[in-house]
């Protein structure tokens, strides 16, 4: 058994990079206000837990947008993979463009087979799934891509801080179960994985993702603007696609989803993300999935949407003085039978650690100590939190 470890950071705002000058929402005071945790080490269980409450990643960096306050709600999107069916844009994209100097899918599908019939593309397209590492070569197509597609700068080590360091125990790796023994394509094991994309030996994308009991997950995708013709992003999307419905076809029984991240209904950019379909958006609330159909009409009349209970979706940009209230208000003190099933690390000798339960903790009174707590408590509700042991 894997125990997950998580570092409570509390409630902090950030700047909204979804309000465009163009977009529908003003930029003024946008802002984002999310709970986070830095997670030492996480089960893949907690983490698919995590992900179905409406948290993300970046790195070991968890946190879990505030909707109703968000100028820009992040919804969390996912796609039923069993019952995906490409539009007909969805595969023109993947057949590559008319003037492309390869084909795309001939490539592709080289790739896929391999054999000897290789030698009648005059380019040869392949993906590699590989455990999630750092190399220079990769770091190389991430600064050239956060410098010419984001104006960006970057460093080895925000590459490694972002891209490569995980949630998961890279030392007690948990098997994928599969029902018989998988083709040697795919994965053992869950965790985060580098899926490499090169042209003639060439690395020209990479997507980031997760692999978990429910799901894959994309986490970041990277490509050389010198192949932007190509629509590599949307690709990638149709190729995790199928890589779900390969681990399931494999025998992982549960993981029937691919996880677009957030859907973001404000900003016309990630719309796209909507276009995949059957989809999923997970209610801010309840954290119950409601069909994407039966969201649009509420996505579209109001800016924080509550499917679940439609009465409390709000319109208009969000209320600072509310938004202050809440952040005073919040976190709330848990109750004591809370607290009693939430535990905290209160010493560390070598690989032992001890855990009392949060309500003995002796700094209980440090009133900060206990806001962070208290936020993750809020956030990941006593089920989810019980089964993470705090580091205060
Ligand atoms: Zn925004």
């Amino acid at each position: 058994m894997i125990f997950s470890v998580g570092q409570p950071i509390g409630r902090h705002a950030s700047s909204c990079g979804y309000c465009s000058p163009s977009g529908e929402r003003s930029k003024t005071d946008s802002s984002h206000t999310a709970a986070s945790l830095v997670a030492l080490q996480l089960s893949s269980e907690v983490y698919q837990m995590m992900l179905n409450r409406g948290w993300r990643r970046s790195g070991r960096f968890c946190y879990k947008p505030h909707l109703r306050s968000s100028c820009c709600p992040l919804y969390t999107i996912k796609l039923d993979v069993l019952c995906f069916k490409s539009s007909k844009h969805h595969k023109k994209l993947q057949k590559g463009k008319d003037n492309a100097k390869f084909n795309l899918r001939a490539s592709i599908h080289a790739s896929e087979f391999h054999s000897d019939q290789n030698q009648h593309f005059a380019h040869k397209f392949e993906m590699t799934l590989e455990p999630s590492s750092y190399t220079d070569e990769k770091y190389e197509l991430f600064k050239k891509y956060q410098t010419e597609i984001h104006f960006d700068s970057t460093s080895p080590k925000g590459f490694r801080n972002f891209l490569v360091a995980t949630p998961e125990s890279p030392e007690q790796q948990e098997p994928i179960q599969y029902s018989s023994p998988p083709t040697s394509d795919l994965p053992t094991h869950y965790g985060s994985y580098h899926w490499c994309y090169r042209l003639d030996g060439k690395l020209i994308a990479i997507s980031v993702i997760d692999i978990l009991p429910e799901c894959v997950s994309s986490v970041y995708f990277m490509y050389d603007k010198d192949y932007e013709a190509y629509s590599l992003g949307k690709l990638s999307a149709l190729k995790e696609n199928v890589l779900a419905q390969e681990l399931y076809a494999a025998g992982a029984p549960s993981l029937k989803y691919l996880y677009l991240g957030y859907y973001v209904h404000s900003c016309q950019k990630m719309r796209y993300k909507g276009e995949y379909q059957p989809s999923f958006l997970c209610d801010p609330e309840t954290f119950e999935w409601y069909p994407f159909a039966d969201c649009t009409a509420l996505l579209a009349e109001y800016r924080y949407a509550c499917f679940s209970r439609p009465e409390r979706s709000l319109r208009g940009e969000p209320d600072h003085e509310l938004e202050q209230d809440f952040k005073e208000s919040h976190p709330q003190e848990p109750e004591q039978d809370t607290l009693e099933r939430v535990f905290v690390i209160s010493e560390v000798d070598g690989p032992q650690i001890s855990v009392i339960p949060a309500n003995l903790y002796s700094d209980r009174n440090s009133p900060f100590h206990n806001r962070e707590l208290f936020c993750c408590i809020e956030e990941l509700g006593v089920d989810l939190a019980s089964k993470i042991f705090f580091q205060l």
